[in-house]
């Protein structure tokens, strides 16, 4: 699903380069779990827009899907995002004065769905995060999990082939985040990719494989079954 070949961005601010990504180079494939880790700073939401085509890196290569979007135009890159991204962020990015329903819904207008069907859809969506008894109430009158679920059942409405969330639990509760987690198990196991940034180490547990960043570069990727056999042998 994702290619990248020695991604670098940085960020100008006026004349001065503030290089944040330094060459990057990471596949992951269908049905693939991966959290992405690191200290605060070393770019994993950079990274992050990046796969999510919601910006383009300075140098390198990315192919989503077989799409080369490293160099695309923003309304080109905007018609890759809507088709193979759902995007979950941390203050989920719900527009306030739609309802959950209407939330859902917003990507399958861009798609160019008719109304009835986009209910449809979006309603079914809310059932399948455990809010189906909330499509009509708005954001402000949701608990922080609850909005979550919307956001999560918007990023999957359009069937994506990728589902990227950066700290989706970041503004929960743990008991909530675990909730959370549950939904992103679920989705991963129904044949979704998914890939999810997190500063938890409980969390990342969740994942199959970790990637770890550290100053614009890959430290480590590796898969939690070989952390939990190191850790096993370390302890005996
Ligand atoms: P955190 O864990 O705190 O979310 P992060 O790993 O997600 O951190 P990024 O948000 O990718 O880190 O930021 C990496 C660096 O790029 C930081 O030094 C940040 O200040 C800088 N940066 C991020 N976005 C921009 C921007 N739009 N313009 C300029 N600099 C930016
Ligand atoms: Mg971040």
């Amino acid at each position: 699903v994702i290619h990248l070949e020695e991604i670098r961005k940085s960020y100008f601010i006026g004349k001065n380069e503030l290089p944040v990504l330094k060459g990057i180079n990471l596949d992951i494939f269908k049905n693939e779990y991966v959290a992405l880790m690191g200290p605060s700073g070393s770019g994993k939401s950079t990274l992050m827009n990046m796969l999510g085509c919601l910006d383009t890196p300075t140098h390198g290569k990315y192919i989503l899907s077989g799409h080369d979007v490293s160099k695309m135009e923003d309304d080109a890159l905007a018609r890759v995002r809507n088709k193979e991204i759902g995007f979950v962020f941390q203050q989920f990015n719900l527009m306030p004065r739609l309802t959950a329903l209407e939330n859902v819904a917003v990507p399958l207008i861009y798609a160019g769905i008719n109304k009835k069907e986009r209910e449809d859809k979006a309603r079914f969506m809310l059932e399948k995060v455990g809010l189906g008894q909330r499509y009509k109430h708005k954001p402000n009158e949701l608990s922080g999990g609850q909005c979550q679920r919307v956001a999560i059942a918007r990023a999957l409405v359009n069937d994506p082939s990728l589902i990227l969330a950066d700290e989706p639990t970041g503004n929960l509760d743990t008991k909530t985040s675990v909730e959370i987690m549950e939904i992103f198990g679920s989705i991963h196991a129904s044949g979704n990719t998914v890939v999810l940034v997190t500063h938890e180490e409980d969390i990342a547990a969740h994942a199959r494989r970790v990637v770890r960043l550290r100053d614009g570069l890959i430290e480590s990727d590796r898969l939690n079954e070989e952390l939990v056999a190191e850790h096993v042998k370390s302890n005996s």
